[in-house]
């Protein structure tokens, strides 16, 4: 059963103010200038409430044309009223300039009852920039002609006020911009996308944040880089992508306060804490580059309008450097190009040699332990005699696919030049790369190539406290395959047991 809705209590105010009402409404109006302007909002409904009872009111501040909700007391907190009347209405002008509230119908309850609203118009200049509304029944006119006149005695003040927060707020959202590109800025080769998400996200005071990038080629968002994540492969990022192409598809932010209400599983169930998310294209020249999802807002507060104008301040710098970032990569793909042996789809000497430098210091500086292989096959002058130089370069290919396929994820194997090949084995000690250069070696003898046996021989020389230089690992790698060679080829020749005499 449906409550009775309860007999509307009149709220009777004296056609003139009482001198102790007067002088409580100027020390509020003198305290008013001390606050900031959504404190003001609360505490004029907060006086009203408390100086002539009033039970439900809500303010509305002009925004687009019309009004939102920007303060609520009494039975209003947590209600939206929406009010089919623009802001420059005639009636509320006129209401206004007659110093009385304009009276609207407002639907109520589940029975959609009609309750008058009183709607009292605050504004400078003649131009409306709020208004103060209220379900509560007004005896007198002569009591709404004086709660009109407080309402349009504080506008001044206010519009002071709105005027202090729209400075602030620019040099807050100025701020962040600077901040912003500041930290980008810093950013180079690295992770551009993590840097990206970790910026934004830090301007965002989110603790979750994803930023997925449109790649043309393939015609899918791809997820750059996620922030904050507990897994980077759980099922909320899958919905989390989910909501992410709809934003694209759409081209249209979403602020979404509660996950609840939008029919995707609940915050807790994805593993967030909070159940708001910010989600917004990002656009170069009208197209969507970018899509960049938020979460988690530092402190528990949902995102709102003004998250939303942060990001807006920010997306332009965001979606150059994500253009950027997707042109580097793709140069990065070119580049790929040219550090690749083209027969046989190794790495070539150019990279192996920059990246021996690299893990030598790396070595140097954290203690690991670090080989490099020499590989050089048998006889080969004699198999492009014998069988042409066509049949020698598919032979050297099948020899580049056994050795890739012999090797570990982090090794790094390059042709080294002709039919010599350069293998780099990160944090590998002497047995390891002793035992994969034998391996590679048995796996050759043992392929069946199209015209002849094929055969190759092998130096490994490893990092020690004493040989860590690129020149000198190369030499001993170089030294122990031309022993390999001497002592009858098809073998693995270690630098370190050498006999001292051979190694100088
Ligand atoms: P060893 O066992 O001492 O290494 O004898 P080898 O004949 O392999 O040594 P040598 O250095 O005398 O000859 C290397 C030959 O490898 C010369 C050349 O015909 C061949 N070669 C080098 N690069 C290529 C290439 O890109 N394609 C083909 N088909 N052959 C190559
Ligand atoms: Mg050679
Ligand atoms: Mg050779």
């Amino acid at each position: 059963m449906p409550e009775p809705e309860q007999p509307e209590q009149e709220i009777s105010i004296p056609p003139t103010a009482k001198a102790a009402e007067t002088q409580a409404w100027r020390a509020f109006f003198g305290s008013l200038l001390k606050t900031d302007f959504p404190r003001a909002t609360e505490s004029i409904l907060e006086f009203l409430a408390h100086h002539y009872g009033f039970k439900a009111l809500v303010w509305l501040e002009r925004s687009n044309g019309g009004f939102e909700n920007r303060a609520a007391y009494g039975e209003m907190k947590g209600r939206k009223v929406r009010l089919g009347i623009a802001a420059d209405d005639q009636r509320l002008i006129e209401a206004m300039q007659n110093e009385m509230p304009l009276e609207i119908g407002e639907r109520h309850g589940a029975d959609n009852t009609t309750r008058t609203m009183n709607l009292f118009p605050i504004g400078v200049a003649g131009e409306i920039s709020a208004a103060v509304a209220t379900l509560d029944n007004i005896g007198s006119d002569s009591g709404k002609k004086q709660i009109a006149r407080m309402c349009q005695s504080i506008a001044p003040q206010l519009e002071i006020l709105r005027l202090r927060s729209d400075v602030a707020r620019r040099e807050l959202i100025g701020g962040a911009v600077r901040r912003f590109s500041d930290g980008i800025k810093s950013v180079e080769t690295d992770d551009l996308w993590l840097s990206l998400t970790q910026n934004a996200a830090g301007i965002l005071q989110a603790e979750r944040a994803s930023l997925l990038v449109y790649d043309k080629t393939s015609e899918s968002l791809d997820i750059k880089s996620i922030i904050g994540s507990r897994n980077e492969f759980d099922a909320s990022e899958e919905s989390g992508s989910r909501v992410a192409k709809v934003i694209f598809a759409r081209n249209e932010p979403v602020i979404v306060s509660d996950i609840s209400k939008t029919g995707l599983p609940p915050a807790a169930e994805r593993g967030y804490r909070s159940a708001s998310f910010l989600s917004c294209p990002v656009t170069i020249g009208g197209n969507v580059i970018a899509v960049m999802s938020f979460t988690d807002r530092a402190g528990g507060k949902p995102f709102d309008k003004e998250s939303l104008e942060l990001f807006q301040a920010i997306a332009p710098q965001l979606a150059v450097s994500i253009d950027r970032a997707t042109l580097k990569e793709k140069a990065g793909e070119f580049e790929q190009l040219s550090v690749t042996d083209a027969l046989t789809g190794l790495l070539n000497r150019r990279y192996i040699e920059e990246r021996l430098m690299e893990e030598i210091k790396r070595s140097n500086r954290h203690g690991f332990p670090m080989s490099f292989m020499m590989l050089d096959v048998d006889e080969f002058k004699s198999y492009n005699d014998q069988f042409g130089h066509p049949a020698g370069d598919e032979a050297l290919k099948m020899v580049g696919h056994i050795i890739r396929e012999t090797l570990r994820g982090a090794d790094v194997a390059a042709r080294y030049g002709g039919e010599e090949f350069a293998i780099l084995l990160p944090q590998t000690i002497s047995e390891e790369a002793l035992a994969i250069a034998g391996r590679i070696r048995a796996n050759i003898e043992e392929t069946v190539f199209p015209h002849r046996r094929v055969t190759l021989s092998i130096g490994v020389a490893s990092c020690s406290a004493e040989l860590c230089l690129a020149e000198n690992i190369v030499s001993a790698a170089d030294k122990a395959l031309y022993h390999a060679k001497h002592n009858g080829r098809n073998r693995v020749q270690a630098f370190e047991d050498m006999a001292p005499v051979q190694a100088n």
